[in-house]
């Protein structure tokens, strides 16, 4: 996972994933909807941007939720992605 994330930094990320302790998350950033979801994804820390967020089942953090054209745009631009890496792959570019 490597993707920039919205008012968090990479570094930030890595260090809150290797700590692993929601006590670590500011106000802020709990405002903006980050938590470690148990509920659906075990502990992965996640945000709203995050596509992991369409499956969060944690009561709490519904709200921050964004649309389901959302999730699917992103699933799609996904999607797409894959498909370029492969033809990357295949024709050895
Ligand atoms: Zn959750």
């Amino acid at each position: 996972m490597s993707k920039p994330y919205a008012g968090m930094s990479l570094e930030r990320y890595d260090w809150l994933v290797q700590r692993g302790s929601p006590s670590d998350l500011t106000e802020g950033e709990i405002g903006a909807g980050w938590h470690y979801c148990d509920h659906g994804w075990d502990g992965l820390l996640i945000s709203p941007i995050d596509l992991e967020y369409k499956y969060c089942n944690c009561k709490n953090q519904e709200k921050y939720k964004k649309s389901p054209e959302y999730y699917e745009r992103y699933e799609k631009a996904q999607e797409a992605m894959e498909k370029l890496a492969k033809l990357d792959e295949e024709t050895g570019l």
